[in-house]
């Protein structure tokens, strides 16, 4: 039910260069502090999406720390990832109810990784939980009061579906800290009962998708895929995912080439996380939407690459003229780091995490519609300097605020608030929400009693039917 994962081991040396003396020495004393504790981060998928690329570069450098970490990934049954989306999805606001049956395979997989867990006697001092598909895991493992459990959501929580958010904060009573990329993400409903962070995603500068390529190289991959380094090109890399609003895209890219002859768009999505499995039906309709347009490309399967995907999506991110993350929910998006830390313009919806990291026409541009979008698409295209301009800002903006060490000391200083606070470490089980019960849907007997006799532990899950967007 679980894997470890291995990568290969980072040098931290490697990184002074990029940050501040202030954070180097910050994370050496920190880290020097938390030298003797076994950290381990799970999430739910091993490639794909923001967390599996934040945690697939913070573990090796949590090690080069000097801080024995590992990354396991659970491996539940599909249909839990089909839950496990629909749960994200209603988070970041769709319409919709979590049917009994959906919750009971939520919590039943999560149940088999805690035996597994148990099993196999996985233990650890300190331990980060990602996203919601592993939140129900803090409660179902034995207690150990030296240890520390932290949850950290990364998807947007702007307007969320308020009947499943409601269901679902109980569980993170079973946390000792809650990490959010945004403060805006917070839940009012929270009410200050178990601590909260706010740490916001960062890349890693000498990840292969990050370091540095030569344009030659860049527009030598780029035509390996059928562009033409000749003309214009814009690309969106994400995930097949209605949140990133991939047909609003080609409505835009439509409008700029009335003015941008021969403006090419590209699609990446060839790195699909394993726990989402709505992206075969999102690429139809793109497909159908771009109408067998020759200068639309959709990319989606990773056969056949002229390299890795890191290296093809560092290709299509350096030989642009302009990147555009057109989403309509965004709990930070990566994708847009990636991209301003090449120094590229980029254009982004105006929503959640894209909105924290470009400054409006100063190292980027926000925008609310594929018209607006495709306005700044023929802006930027026709103006060089501008596009410099706003490419050197965003990578300033980057190097200052969104790489790896600063995210790494963000996770380290709320281990350490946990830790040297002993007395809240030992009066867990006191940190609750007021009023309210932690779910217990796993203790089958009880639970059916529960529901019977009071009708709570049924209420809590369920939510309003309406027709979804997603
Ligand atoms: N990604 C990738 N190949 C693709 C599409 C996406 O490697 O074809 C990566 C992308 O470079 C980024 C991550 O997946 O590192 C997506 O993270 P982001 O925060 O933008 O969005 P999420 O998928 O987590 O919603």
């Amino acid at each position: 039910m679980y894997q470890t994962l291995s990568h290969p081991p980072v040098s931290f040396d490697q990184y002074l260069p990029l940050i501040s003396s202030e954070l180097a020495n910050d994370l050496a004393a920190v880290a020097a502090d938390l030298r003797d504790l076994r950290v381990v981060h799970l999430n739910s998928t091993a490639t794909g999406g923001g967390v599996a690329e934040i945690l697939q570069s913070m573990v090796p450098f949590m090690n080069a720390l000097g801080i024995t970490t590992e990354r396991v990934v659970i491996n539940p049954p599909p249909r839990f990832f089909q839950v496990s989306k629909r749960i994200h999805n209603l988070l970041q606001g769709a319409n919709g109810e979590l049917t009994p049956e959906e919750l009971k395979i939520y919590f039943r997989s999560i149940r088999d990784v805690a035996s597994a867990i148990k099993d196999h006697n996985l233990t650890a001092d300190v331990w980060y939980l990602h996203d919601p598909q592993l939140l129900p895991l803090a409660q179902l493992l034995p207690r150990d009061p030296e240890a520390a459990w932290f949850w950290l959501i990364h998807i947007d929580l702007t307007a969320p579906n308020p009947q499943v958010l409601e269901s679902l904060l109980p569980l993170t009573q079973a946390y000792d800290r809650l990490v959010f990329s945004l403060d805006s993400y917070v839940p009012s409903q929270l009410n200050g009962a178990t601590p909260v962070y706010i740490a916001p995603p960062a890349i890693d500068p000498l990840s292969v998708k990050n370091m540095p390529m030569e344009e030659p190289e860049a527009a030598r991959l780029v035509a390996a895929m059928g562009i033409d380094p000749a003309r214009p090109l814009v690309t969106q890399v994400s995930r097949f995912d209605l949140w990133k609003d991939p047909c609003g895209v080609v409505d835009a890219y439509r409008l700029a080439r009335q003015e941008v002859p021969g403006l090419q768009l590209a699609l990446l999505g060839l790195s699909q996380a394993s726990d989402d499995p709505e992206a075969l039906d999102v690429l139809a309709s793109v497909e159908e939407h771009a109408a067998q347009d020759p200068d639309i490309h959709l990319y989606f399967s990773p056969a056949g690459l002229p390299d890795s995907i890191d290296i093809v999506v560092n290709a299509f991110q350096t030989a642009s003229q302009v990147v555009v993350q057109k989403s309509i929910r965004e709990g930070f998006g990566l994708t847009v780091t990636e991209a301003m830390w090449k120094g590229k313009a980029v254009i982004g919806g105006n929503v959640g995490g894209i909105r924290l990291q470009i400054q409006d026409g100063v190292s980027g541009y926000l925008v609310d519609t594929s018209e607006e979008c495709a306005w700044r698409i023929v802006e930027l295209m026709q103006d060089p300097g501008l596009r410099d301009r706003i490419g050197q800002k965003a990578r300033e903006s980057v190097r200052e605020n969104y790489l790896l060490p600063r995210l790494a000391l963000d996770y380290l200083k709320v281990a350490k608030s946990r830790l040297s606070d002993a007395a809240e470490s030992n009066d867990h089980q006191s940190d609750v929400l007021p009023g309210v019960e932690i779910p217990d849907p796993l203790a089958k007997p009880a639970g059916r009693r529960n529901a019977r006799s009071n009708g709570r532990a049924a209420s809590k899950v369920r939510v309003t039917r309406s027709s979804s967007r997603t």
